[in-house]
């Protein structure tokens, strides 16, 4: 068995749209490791801060579980985590500790072009597919709207044109993808961007000191680009 950790341990993105720019953001604060590309764990050389390269689903997890203490994850996933654990009467165990300013999107209601759209209502006896069926639900429920919530994993902006659903709740950036579906963003549920969580318990007192450290200069880094 191990003892508590003295190095403070972040979950960034593996491969996908967060892995570079979240490891150009550490960087960017002092930060080096050992490199690794192809393995999962980076040793960190200027710095007692190890990388932690996994799933961007598998992030929030990882702090509830306090196998990392902090990490970099769109608040779209976060919030969906958050709001899972929520419906299942387990306390908060993550937060967003900061916006970090890049991986902008926004998780968008679409319906089919030739809708004329008004109101939520219209969802009424609904099918909707989408990947993030907490939020979804949670967006329905305030509304007083009763909907078929069809939880698919990728490829969900397809799913009206399958016959699989009738509108669709997903990320949009540029809105291409969309249009390419026949498809037109109606409401926001959420804007979303890159996050650095962390947990809602307090670290270890010296992991504490490391992330006090470490946000110091991440403010630094983000204040500049702005
Ligand atoms: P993983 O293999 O880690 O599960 P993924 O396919 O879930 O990867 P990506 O597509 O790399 O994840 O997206 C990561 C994050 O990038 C999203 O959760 C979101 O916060 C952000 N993002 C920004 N723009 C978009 C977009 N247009 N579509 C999807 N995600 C976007
Ligand atoms: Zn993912």
């Amino acid at each position: 068995s191990q003892g508590p950790r003295d190095r403070l341990r972040i979950a960034i993105q593996k491969n996908g749209r967060l892995s570079g720019p979240a490891r150009a953001l550490l960087g960017g604060c002092g930060l080096s490791w050992r490199e690794s590309p192809d393995r999962l764990f980076c040793y960190g050389e200027s710095a007692p801060i190890d990388l932690l390269l996994v799933r961007d689903d598998d992030i929030p997890g990882l702090i509830a579980d306090g196998l990392c203490d902090l990490g970099v994850v769109g608040r779209n996933v976060l919030l969906e985590q958050a709001s899972e654990r929520v419906s299942k009467q387990l306390p908060s165990a993550f937060g967003e500790w900061r916006a970090l300013g890049f991986g902008s999107c926004r998780l968008s209601l679409a319906v089919p072009q030739d809708w004329i759209w008004e109101e939520p209502r219209q969802l009424e006896g609904r099918r909707i597919a989408t990947s993030y069926p907490a939020l979804l639900k949670s967006w329905l429920q305030a509304r007083d709207v009763k909907a078929d919530i069809v939880v698919l994993s990728g490829s969900v902006e397809i799913a009206p044109r399958l016959g699989q659903a009738d509108a669709i709740c997903d990320l949009v950036s540029s809105g291409a993808t969309l249009a390419a579906n026949q498809l037109v963003p109606v409401v926001d549920l959420l804007e979303s961007e890159a996050v650095l969580a962390g947990p809602t318990r307090p670290l270890e007192p010296v992991l504490a000191t490391l992330a006090e450290q470490l946000l110091r200069r991440l403010d630094g880094v983000v204040r500049i680009r702005d």
